[in-house]
């Protein structure tokens, strides 16, 4: 029999008395020294490996073709799509250099601010850079985050989302983009300090800082508040891409009366004539950002500002037949599995547009539009083995919009 003694590391040769401790496998033993000695190799390695692979990506995804694969996706918005092309692939050479010598340059974090109407591709864009990065991507929404105590979400709930969706791969997580959607309504609520806390606003601005600008943050693994009894997870934020987005309502009054203010004393008259309501957020800045309510630290933290503009009815008419996954193509998709072939009629594109503009609805309007037409075909034709063709003619769409009781939805 075995004796104490004899137990020695299967690695170096360490018996029992002289380890700190001796872990058992099936046929030897490791002691902590050369379980120590494993993990540095193991790290060296596994940053030798995303090296290599954020390098990959690099060579793969210039700004140009980052562009390109956006446009497959979105329609218009060519700005956004630009800004957005340089700044992550700013943001990914920036996390290679993060492996070159010491004395280098520090290029500074670029994450982004979008702004723009609901319903104008914001979150399109952010899902869609996280997919030809392929990178983990979440959504989070500001408004239901309160500054830490209050009632509501702790703002490092983002980061739990996150590292669910990098099936809590911490690394993975730390180089991935988070979405936050609605800033604007987290905007400080007036100029005066006033006796109440304003803890779903400015509190949760003061919050985001530290997330947004790269610190290491410890998350509760299963969301939720934090117990002193919870194990935590530390997550270093600082390779974390975060784009926020809002409409920001009523901010064009505030970039129209900053270019006024800007233009007293020259032909004023003549360049507030070319500053047209839709064009105002094309001269968005920071200031503005500034004068609706958000912080000037957190505007710091957010270097990229873009806009979107509203779309017109030709832009809806492309987002129905155009992108990769145009809801028209997903209808033919699935009516093809049915063994059906499916075709629209030109005139039905255009009404179910028309509908979505009068409806004040925007693109986000087009599904559920379309959904309201196709609900009886997609009930009824799975069943009925005789149709293999099935047109979508004017008429049709017409009744069956008017069934559907959606035309009530019309804004007076
Ligand atoms: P936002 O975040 O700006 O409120 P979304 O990105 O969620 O809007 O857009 C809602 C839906 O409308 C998207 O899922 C997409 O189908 C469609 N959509 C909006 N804008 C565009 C666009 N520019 N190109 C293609 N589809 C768009």
């Amino acid at each position: 029999m075995k004796t104490t003694k004899d137990i020695k590391c299967s690695f170096c040769g360490r018996d029992k008395n002289e380890a700190f401790v001796l872990i058992a496998g099936i046929t030897g033993h490791i002691c902590d020294q050369c379980i120590q000695q494993a993990q540095h190799i193991l790290n060296d390695e596994l940053s030798v490996k995303s090296k290599t692979s954020i390098q990959h990506q690099l060579s793969l995804h210039k700004p140009y073709e980052i562009k390109k694969f956006l446009d497959q996706y979105v329609i218009g918005q060519e700005e956004a799509k630009k800004v957005i092309s340089v700044a992550v692939y700013n943001h990914y050479k920036r996390i290679s250099q993060k492996f070159k010598k010491k004395e280098d340059v520090e290029i500074e974090k670029s994450n982004i601010i979008l702004v723009g109407e609901t319903g104008t591709g914001k979150t399109l864009l952010a899902r869609t850079i996280a997919r030809i990065l392929n990178v983990p991507f979440c959504i989070a929404d500001a408004t239901v985050l309160t500054e830490a105590g209050y009632v509501g979400e702790d703002v490092e709930s983002i980061l739990v989302r996150l590292l669910q969706v990098a099936d809590y791969d911490v690394a993975s997580a730390e180089r991935g983009i988070v979405y936050i959607d609605e800033i604007d309504k987290i905007a400080r609520k007036g100029d005066n300090p006033s006796i109440t806390r304003d803890v779903s606003g400015e509190g949760v601005q003061q919050a985001l800082l530290k997330l947004l600008e790269g610190s290491v943050v410890n998350v509760p693994p299963q969301g939720g508040r934090k117990h002193p009894e919870q194990k935590m997870i530390q997550i270093n934020t600082q390779n974390i891409l975060f784009i926020c987005g809002g409409a920001f309502d009523g901010i064009e009054k505030k970039i129209a009366s900053r270019l006024k203010a800007q233009t007293i004393g020259y032909t004023a008259s003549h360049q507030n004539a070319s500053f047209e309501k839709e064009n105002m957020l094309k001269h968005i800045s920071p200031a503005d950002l500034k004068s609706f309510g958000l912080i000037p630290e957190l505007i710091g933290r957010l270097p990229v500002v873009s806009h979107l503009l509203p779309l017109d009815r030709e832009a809806l008419l492309a987002i129905l037949t155009e992108p990769r996954n145009a809801l028209l193509k997903q209808y033919e998709k699935l009516f093809e599995m049915e063994g059906i072939k499916i075709s629209f009629d030109k005139p039905v594109l255009e009404f179910i547009v028309d509908k979505a503009i009068e409806f004040k609805l925007g693109a986000r309007g087009l599904r559920s539009i379309c959904e309201a037409i196709m609900l009886d075909a997609m009930f009824e034709l799975p069943s009925d083995k005789t149709i293999k063709d099935f047109s979508v003619t004017l008429a049709y769409a017409h009744e069956k919009l008017n069934k559907s009781g959606m035309t009530k939805l019309k804004v007076a």
